[in-house]
């Protein structure tokens, strides 16, 4: 079976400055993407990931300027997480207090430590340090020096009314293992080293969520290309009885939907062709990219669009 983790997050925010801001400056990410929501070519779509625009490193974001806040509750991603070396959490907590970012006290969970923040439109983020991953590549940005810097994604939490079906599909079609239980979250696994942790949380008395700023879309999981993720699809219907989308072309990765039994919004989005395939890698988010759809368009989408420098 394919073992696979996360291929991206992707958000909902307010003003598309002051996400770029706090995405590129205070938590250190590259910009590596600035391309429009293929589906409302008025809004941007950013891409924030590592310096190479890796799977299993990308948080993305739809900011609207004028946003009704989300409400946290059943059906939706609870906790985006980043791994970082165990020893930089000190200096994270001196860095979200100097950003006025709200976070709370370190905990212990499954033997990490756990520093959850929030970003400025009340997105639910953690910073996770994790042993032993000090000599993995990193890359200084922001004023982040690259001993402290953000590693891609540990995984995320969704909060479910029920888990017992979503369990199935991450075991089933993601290749995820189930690795223990602690405080109400059961810990679900892949041997990927980024993105490869999935916690769901069940509370079956929860109030739906409502989608808004600071709220996640959609998460998505890797396939390494349309065969694999043609497998996954089969298998989706086959064996849990749930269609996909038809496959989209998202430029950089092709993408088939699902909402999942707890009512979360996931993707499987193929790792090709990748970030680098219209513009080279030294040089990733810096000009406004566009499908090749939109491009006749491109004029009046660059009027519309917010300025964000
Ligand atoms: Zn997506």
């Amino acid at each position: 079976m394919t073992s696979v983790g996360l291929h991206h997050v992707t958000a909902i925010s307010g003003p598309a400055r002051r996400n770029l801001g706090f995405y590129t400056e205070t938590l250190g990410l590259r910009l590596i993407k600035k391309t429009v929501n293929f589906d409302d070519p008025g809004t941007y779509h950013l891409y924030y990931g590592d310096e190479g625009g890796q799977p299993g490193t990308i948080l993305t974001f739809f900011p609207w300027n004028h946003v009704a806040p989300g409400k946290p509750g059943s059906g939706e991603t609870q906790e985006t997480a980043f791994r970082v070396p165990r020893a930089a959490i000190s200096f994270w907590l001196e860095r979200l207090v100097a950003a006025g970012a709200p976070h709370e006290a370190p905990v212990a969970r499954f033997g990490e430590t756990v520093l959850a923040f929030k970003d400025p439109d009340g997105l639910s983020l953690a910073l996770v340090g994790v042993d032993g991953i000090e000599d993995e590549p990193a890359f200084a940005a922001g004023g982040v020096p690259a001993a402290h810097a953000i590693r891609g994604f540990h995984g995320i939490s969704l909060l479910l009314r029920d888990i017992e079906a979503t369990a199935g599909i991450l075991r089933d079609v993601f290749g995820f293992t189930q690795e223990g239980q602690e405080n109400g979250r059961t810990r679900f696994r892949v041997a990927e080293r980024l993105g490869g942790v999935v916690d769901l949380q069940a509370d079956e008395n929860a109030p739906s969520g409502r989608m808004g700023g600071g709220s996640v879309h959609h998460v998505a999981f890797r396939a390494a290309d349309d065969a694999v993720q043609a497998a996954m699809v089969r298998k989706l219907s086959q064996s849990h009885g749930i269609r996909t989308t038809e496959q989209l072309d998202r430029c950089y990765f092709r993408s088939v939907y699902f909402r999942e039994p707890g009512g979360v919004l996931f993707e499987i989005a193929t790792d090709i062709p990748g970030f680098a395939v219209d513009e080279p890698l030294a040089s990733l988010g810096e000009a406004l990219k566009l499908p090749s759809f939109l491009e006749r368009d491109r004029a009046r989408i660059e009027k519309v669009l917010p300025v964000l420098a």
